[in-house]
């Protein structure tokens, strides 16, 4: 459905160019050889973007471009010739960008480009100014990189608009603006966001020179000096993107199992402190559960360690599922725990009862077929005590569950008797 079209006629960059989307393009593309075969593909298909050579063997004069801007598609030209009046009249004329055709890393860096514009498609950028002109010009450079835009004129609606669209992923925003400017808007999201997690971009005028310092120093990501050169706006707000994403990417392998994408067992302490502490302060419910896999052994020694591997995952997944919103790590080998906040006992007991049940009648997949499979799950709730005795008080009665016949839900002494 939305696809890359790249138009070039040299047979063997078209080599290069197969070899490189086939590594690196996340989405499927068309590869034209002139301006005849583009406008047909052009007929036929939706595109999201177009990486266009300007001198093609029908249309040497780059007439390939107003084909994909009059049929509305972004557009990356990719040249040979380093001509900087020719790269101001395409960027004029409203393509996204001008690369010279170098060597292969030309073709990676276009590609690249081209997958973090897909995902665009799905991001929403949220625009801060009371300028009606510069927001109306700082909008089409956004939308020409596919974002979707939000508009508002100061502070206060910023944050209204935060709070009703949490796709949000990007603030641009000015620094004078009525109600409240940009740098009280950033120090009040910086309350709950981090500069880790919610990338924001100032907007200073070139007159002040401390104020692109300020906006760094109370939390935004970067900032740009209006005006800006359009080249300048797309990179700075790209190189944000980037840079969030391997910030999440590095958390998150510090974070998370390998294998099942859940909290490690290192994350899981730090997180259940957090909420263990709060919940000795507030005197508010805290359950922790353990969950163990029945006989694992056995269905590794029976299919293999990559049907065990399978079922690892498959199980993850339904504790996501089954506990949305709740803190859920894999604790140990085929051992998980749970923490449950603020839900009263009775209603976790529910909780438990029905995964145990859910786990019990899935089919799961393996590489050979499918298996079925048990858990045991024990219970603590909280009573004023250290969170290793809560997490101990699960682990006895998980060890009932065991003993008693497995496939069961057990909760600690204390819990049954209240
Ligand atoms: P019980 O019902 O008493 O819990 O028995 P069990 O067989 O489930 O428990 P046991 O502790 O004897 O065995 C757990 C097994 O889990 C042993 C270990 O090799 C296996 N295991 C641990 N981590 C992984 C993993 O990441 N992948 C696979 N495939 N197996 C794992
Ligand atoms: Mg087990
Ligand atoms: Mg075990």
């Amino acid at each position: 459905m939305f696809k890359l079209l790249i138009i070039e006629d040299s047979i063997m960059m078209q080599k290069v160019i197969k070899h490189v989307a086939e590594a690196e393009l996340n989405c499927a593309y068309d590869l034209a050889s002139n301006l005849a075969q583009a406008k047909e593909f052009i007929t036929a298909n939706q595109y999201f973007l177009a990486l266009a050579d300007l001198h093609l063997p029908d249309a040497t004069k780059g007439e390939i471009v107003d084909l994909l801007l009059d049929a509305g598609i972004t557009t990356i030209v990719l040249t040979a010739s380093m001509d900087e009046r020719k790269r101001k009249l395409m960027l004029n004329k409203g393509v996204l960008d001008y690369i010279y055709k170098e060597n292969r890393d030309s073709y990676f860096h276009a590609v690249k480009l081209a997958n973090q514009i897909l995902k665009n498609r799905n991001i929403t950028v949220l625009l801060a100014d009371d300028s009606k002109t510069l927001r109306t010009h700082i909008r089409r450079q956004l939308e020409k990189m596919l974002f979707n835009v939000v508009e508002v004129i100061n502070g206060v609606e910023a944050l209204i608009a935060l709070d009703m669209n949490p796709n949000i992923e990007l603030l641009i925003t000015d620094f004078n603006m009525p109600e409240m400017n940009g740098i009280e808007l950033i120090r009040a999201i910086r309350k709950t966001k981090s500069r880790d997690s919610f990338p924001i971009i100032g907007l200073s005028a070139s007159n002040d020179p401390t104020l692109s310092a300020q906006f760094i120093k109370y939390g935004a990501n970067d900032f740009l000096t209006t005006p800006f050169i359009h080249e300048e706006f797309q990179w700075r707000i790209l190189k944000t993107m980037e840079q969030i994403k391997l910030i999440k990417k590095i958390t998150d392998l510090a974070n998370k199992d390998y294998l099942t994408g859940l909290y490690n067992r290192r994350y899981f302490f730090s997180a259940a402190n957090k909420l263990h502490n709060n919940a000795l302060q507030a005197h508010s419910e805290l359950v922790v559960a353990l969950v163990d896999i029945d006989y694992f052994k056995k269905i590794n020694d029976n299919y293999g360690h990559d049907s065990g591997d399978a079922v690892l995952i498959q199980l993850s997944a339904m504790l996501q599922n089954n506990f949305k919103g709740f803190t859920v790590a894999r604790y140990g080998g085929e051992e998980f725990i749970i923490v449950i906040e603020k839900v009263a006992v009775r209603q976790c007991a529910q909780l438990f009862e029905q995964f145990r049940s859910d786990i019990s009648s899935r089919n799961f997949t393996i590489p050979d077929g499918h298996l079925s499979l048990t858990v045991s799950i024990g219970v603590a709730v909280l009573a004023q005590e250290p969170l290793e005795n809560l997490i101990n008080k699960a682990d006895i009665a998980l060890y009932k569950a065991k003993q008693t016949g497995r496939n069961r839900v057990i909760f600690d002494q204390l819990a049954v008797s209240t």
